[in-house]
Parts: C-alpha cells; structure tokens; sequence
C-alpha cells in the first residue's frame, strides 16, 4: 500500500485546549496514524488536507485530552450490571415484574436470574421472604436466585436448587445452611456461608464472559469521554481468577477489540499469588495492546461508613472500634518487598488514618532498602489524614488517587467519625496541589458512576451533590486543576506521559469533544454537558447521536 500524504482527521473550528502549557489553546488539529501531527489555526491545519481527509467541524465545541478514570473494577462493575437490584421496590409485585422480563432474557443466554438487595419490609403487599414455591411461579425453567439486602440470606426456586446440589438435601442429614418445608423438602432459603457456594454456580465466568464483560464496560466508558482506565480486576469471583482475566485481555488484545487504554491495578493478598503471577513472566509497565500490568496492589483497610477503615483513634461516633488492618505490618512488608524487588510500583487502598500511616512506613521502608529510580508509588482513597501524613506524600513523590464524587457520602459522615479537627484535613486536595503533589481522580465504580464531569464539580465546589451543601469548600481545587486529575496526572501515574494526557503533537490523538465549554459555563452544567465524540489513537470510538 502507497502511503498517503494527507492527514487521516482533521478537527477544525473549534476550542482546543490542549493542558499543554506551551501551546494552552488551538482551534484545529491534524491526525495521522492515531497521532497528532499539527496543531494550529483553521487555515494552517486545513491546507494539510488531501481528498481522504475526514474533516470535522467542531463547531465552536470545546476538545479536552480524554478522560481517564485512575481507579474503578471493571468487572465487579459488569457482574453488578448482570444483576437486578431490587433496592427500590416497594411491592413483592414489581419483583416479580422485574424477574419476569429478565427470565425471558436469561432463558435465550442460558443464565440464572439473579436479584440482590430486596428488602421485603419495604413491600407494600406482601411481606414475607419469597419462597421456592414464589419463585417456581416467576419462572420454574429458569434458576432463580434472590438475595436480601442484609446479605446473610438468598431464596432459590427449585431449579436453581437442583443446579446448585441442594435439592436431595434433607433435614437430618445436611451440612447446608438452610430450611426445610413441612414436605421435608427444601423450601428455598440458603444462609450465610451455603448461600456463598451457591453464589459460586452462577457467578463463574469463562474467558469469553470476561471478554465481553470487559468490552462492554470499556464501550461504555468510551461514551462518557473515557480513553483510559486504572482497573482493578484480578479478583473476579475468587482470588485465583488472574489467570483468566490475563487471558482474556490477552485475546482482546489480540482481536484488537478493546476500545479503550487499561492500566491494572493487580491486587494480590498472598505472597503465593504474587509470586504464581510473577513466574508467568510479566512485569511492571508490560503491555498487552492497549492492556497495560500497573501497580501491585494491596487492600489495607475497610470502609468509612461501616467504620471498618483503620482509624490511629477510635472513631467518635463508635468508640469501641478503631476499625481494622488487613495485614500485619510485617506481612506487608514482605509482599511489598517481593513486588518492588521484581519491578512493580506499589498502590494501597488505604482510608483511615493507621492504614495509610502503616503503608507509608511500608514504602518508605522498601524504597530505601531498594532503591530504585522513578518508581511512581501511591495510595488510592487516602481519605483520613493529618497534614503531617500528607508531608509524606511530597517527601516520597507518591501519588493520590483520589475519588472527588465520594464526597456526595462521605462529607456526611466524616466529621462524625473522626471529628472536625482531623476531617478537615482529610480530603484535603487544595493542599495536595500547593505541596505539589501528583494527584489524580477517579470514581471506585461500582461504588460510583464513572461519569467523569460530574466528578469534576465535586472537586471544584466541594458540594454534596448537585448544588448540595459545601464541606470544607477552600479545600477544593480550580476547574483547570480537576480536568488535570483526569487527564495529564492519570497519564503521569501509568507512566504514559509521553504517550497521551495531553494534546502535544507526537502524542496519541486520545481526546474528547464536549457540547460545551465547561471553562465558560456555570459549574452546576457539568451535570448536563454531554460527550459528543471520543478518540483512542486516531479511531473513534464513541460518536454521540
Ligand atoms: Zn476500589
């Protein structure tokens, strides 16, 4: 094939900012072979079209570098889509409306129905936990299997009691945790652990599930302006799932069907996985296609609203806990040792205080008993902090990841649980930015959307919710400043600066077109702005209308 001269795109008419401080603005750019080629005025870039050019008018629209969202789980996200959340519904009669549609879908794609969170206190007719005899009537040729939002209890129709291995189970002879009716046969409520195992018969996947879950995700990022995601995936249903989800980017890659950039955030607990994954050969910063091997990963406390975070203190409005570490501080160290001495940087979800002062002193540690340049490490949620702890983000060059959106809940709560002095030096992203400190933004999807606008006003207002009440608002950042989060500094922290993050000729053409300059509008917009149009490497691969 003869290579062209001209340009494959050219975008024209438009505002371009670029976030590249040496050339702030344009109104045209030309692409090639995925990258930018020029950048500059209507006239200039025009003339380097030829026949084959596609030309786009922007008309007047604002084109930002894309978005990357720098922590979420893709596939905890795709499984919760597979699900019906029954949260909202206030009849037993809508859930069985709702299982009914899904029953039909599921009997085509040869899957269980699967409904979480009911709470049939909330029914207005019925109020009963459904049986296996109400489910039989929802549909008997399909396994159904409904979860109350407590958790500790699920109820199975007799099919997916049969698909399970617990229908010849009896009363005096089970090891299961269930009931049994007045026929001496199940009656269809599974608790606790046993509710667990069944959970396993349904939520097992195959590398082409994984597949398409990941692709479907992917697109769907793609449509909110998303070019790359930090993914945290290698935990599906069990921990030894790696080596599928491996596979299936591996195939992706191969395909090259994977919209969007992936950088993973592999999370491992145990120094067999670390070392099972390491003896397959990969090693940090190795790509498969647009799949990227991040940071290794370590999970080192709970939550804030179910005060399972590690807190230095008591929390205030619980003063019989401090929360919990997931490890000891010395079996950190050695899994940490292990991922640093074989390449990996190093991330820590981390929401209390004690977790994150024990996973600095674990970096800290390594780092200087290994010392190796550039080694990008960093802490995701870093939520409850003093100013001293957020010193060490700048002395040890870590990154925070950190999820603006998380405010809609936690400005509610934090005060409550450490009290005003300490809260207000948590979430503190102004001061990130005076001490110069790389910061990035994402949502924690599932936890929230990853609708990356939004995110955006969260950063900027400190608001909860849409023109909600401000919490500490001079600890928010300028709008300039949260675009970076999302776009420049996501690209600093997997290493792919040179590649993208910002609109600099050399660079991937990964970029989004918004219907409105958000620079010029009022913040409440970015609740309405819509992506017009995203591009990895030259492709479109979202087109809006
Ligand atoms: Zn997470």
């Amino acid at each position: 094939m003869r290579r062209r001269n001209g340009m494959d795109t050219i975008f024209y008419n438009g505002v371009i900012r670029t976030l590249d401080k040496a050339y702030p603005q344009v109104s045209a750019m030309a692409v090639k072979d995925g990258v930018i080629l020029r950048l500059g005025t209507d006239q200039e870039v025009l003339s380097l079209a030829d026949a084959n050019t596609k030309k786009i008018d922007l008309e007047g629209r604002l084109m930002l570098p894309g978005f990357s969202d720098t922590h979420l789980h893709m596939l905890f996200y795709a499984t919760f889509k597979r699900r019906i959340d029954l949260v909202d519904t206030t009849s037993y009669e809508e859930v069985v409306r709702l299982c009914k549609a899904d029953a039909e879908k599921a009997r085509k794609e040869n899957r269980w129905v699967i409904g979480c969170n009911f709470n049939q206190v909330n029914w207005s007719d019925v109020n009963k936990i459904p049986d296996r005899h109400d489910l039989d009537a929802i549909a008997a040729d399909v396994p159904v299997f409904l979860q109350r939002a407590c958790g500790h209890i699920v109820c199975l129709n007799t099919k997916a009691l049969q698909l399970a291995g617990l229908w010849d189970e009896r009363a005096d002879t089970t090891q299961h945790t269930m009931d049994f009716g007045e026929d001496g046969l199940p009656n269809g409520y599974v608790r606790e652990n046993s509710a667990m195992c069944v959970q396993s018969c349904w939520e097992r996947f195959t590398v082409n599930d994984i597949k398409e879950m990941l692709v479907t995700v992917c697109k769907e990022a793609a449509s909110k302006g998303i070019v790359q995601v930090h993914s945290d995936d290698f935990n599906l249903v069990a921990d030894d799932d790696f080596a599928d989800v491996i596979q299936a980017y591996k195939e992706l890659a191969e395909e090259g069907r994977l919209p969007i950039r992936v950088n993973e955030q592999i999370r491992f607990r145990r120094a067999e996985q670390i070392q099972r994954f390491l003896d397959m050969g990969y090693r940090a910063n190795d790509t498969l296609g647009r799949f990227k091997f991040g940071p290794i990963k370590f999970l080192c406390d709970g939550s804030l609203g179910s005060h399972s975070a590690a807190m230095r203190q008591p929390y205030r409005n619980d003063p019989g806990t401090k929360g919990l570490l997931l490890f000891g501080d010395e079996e950190l160290y050695e899994l940490a040792e292990l991922a640093y001495t074989n390449s990996f940087h190093l991330v820590a979800h981390c929401i209390g205080d004690a977790a994150l002062e024990q996973m600095l002193n674990t970096i800290q540690r390594v780092s200087r008993t290994h010392p190796y340049p550039d080694r990008r490490n960093g802490i995701i949620h870093c939520q409850i902090m003093d100013q001293a702890q957020q010193d060490r983000f700048k002395e040890m060059n870590l990154v925070a990841y950190v999820q603006p959106v998380f405010l809609k809940a936690d400005s509610k709560v934090v005060d409550d649980c450490v009290g005003p002095e300490l809260g207000r030096q948590s979430y503190n992203w102004r001061r990130y930015e005076d001490l110069g400190v790389h910061m990035c933004g994402g949502s924690d999807c599932p936890v929230e959307p990853f609708d990356v606008l939004p995110n955006l006003y969260y950063a900027v207002t400190r608001r909860d919710g849409r023109n909600g009440p401000q919490w500490y608002p001079e600890n928010g950042v300028t709008l300039e400043e949260a675009v970076e989060m999302f776009t420049s500094e996501a690209a600093y922290a997997s290493y792919d600066e040179d590649r993208y993050g910002t609109l600099t000729v050399g660079k991937y053409a990964d970029l989004v077109v918004l219907d409105r300059n958000i620079f010029e509008r009022p913040l409440e917009e970015l609740f309405d702005t819509q992506v017009m149009l995203t591009m990895v490497e030259g492709e479109i691969v979202y087109q809006r209308g």
